[in-house]
């Protein structure tokens, strides 16, 4: 029987890469988007996998623990959790309202806590599983008018670390893929000339693909990464290294 990846962010362009590489390598997969149904759809009729669509909002306990139990009803168990939805907003740490923050922490990183804490009874019973987490090379070094995002990423990578020690002696392991600049809608709000100095910054001289992420996830997802926990596996063209 295929392994059943349940991916969030499905329906972003980092998310989509990692659905499409995943099936590739032989997973079944639990797609979950929210907003971007269009997009979703269009993912499902190009998968030739085995594959289903679930809308949920990440920021809701209540959303997310009815995704999870629907998807254990339709696949049986879960085997990798890729917890990739996330949102980004360029702000002046002054000019963060106290929604902005909330909605930043919400979603990348209280949304990541409800899907970890939701699989995981049925990986703890199974005494199996991987839980890879998207967090973002700001998380890593802190970015100048990204406070909030790179406080949530920041946070993630802590999470990565401490659930990785509490869970590896149930045969679970967690690690974080750490992308640098990625070409996806994310990007969107920065301008040309911006995403060129960003370009200048970067050792292998050019801004990361989805695929390029999608590689690194399916390689935490595979046999060959067995022994790794709480690793955070930069993906950045050397911005940071
Ligand atoms: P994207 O194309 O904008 O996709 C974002 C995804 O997150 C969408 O599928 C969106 O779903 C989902 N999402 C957002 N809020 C959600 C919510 N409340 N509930 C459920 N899903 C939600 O961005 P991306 O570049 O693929 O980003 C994917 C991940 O990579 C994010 O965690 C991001 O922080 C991280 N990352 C990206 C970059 C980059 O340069 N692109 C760099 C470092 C890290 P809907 O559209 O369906 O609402």
């Amino acid at each position: 029987m295929a392994k059943t990846a349940l991916i969030t962010g499905a329906s972003g362009g980092i998310g989509r890469a990692i659905a499409l590489r995943l099936a590739k390598d032989g997973f079944s997969l639990a797609l979950v988007y929210n907003n971007s149904q269009r997009k979703a759809v269009e993912l499902l009729e190009e998968l030739g996998c085995e594959a289903k669509l679930y809308k949920c909002d990440v920021k809701s306990a209540h959303e997310v623990n009815n995704t999870v139990n629907a998807v254990l009803a339709d696949f049986g168990e879960i085997s990798v959790l890729v917890n990739n939805a996330g949102i980004a907003q360029q702000k002046l740490f002054t000019d963060i309202t106290d929604e902005d923050w909330q909605n930043m922490i919400a979603t990348n990183l209280s949304g990541a806590f409800y899907f970890s804490r939701a699989v995981l009874h049925d990986m703890i019973k199974r005494k199996s599983g991987k839980i890879i987490n998207i967090a973002s090379v700001w998380g890593e070094t802190g970015a100048s008018c990204e406070v909030h995002y790179s406080a949530a990423k920041a946070g993630l990578i802590g999470m990565t670390k401490a659930l990785a020690k509490e869970v590896g002696l149930s045969g679970i392991s967690v690690n974080a893929v750490s992308p640098g600049v990625i070409k996806t809608d994310m990007l969107k709000a920065f301008t040309a000339d911006d995403l060129e100095a960003l370009r200048e910054e970067i050792p292998l001289n050019r801004l990361g693909e989805a695929e390029d992420v999608a590689d690194a996830v399916a390689f935490l997802a595979g046999e060959n990464a067995d022994y790794m926990t709480g690793h955070v596996l930069s993906v950045n063209g050397g911005m940071v290294i």
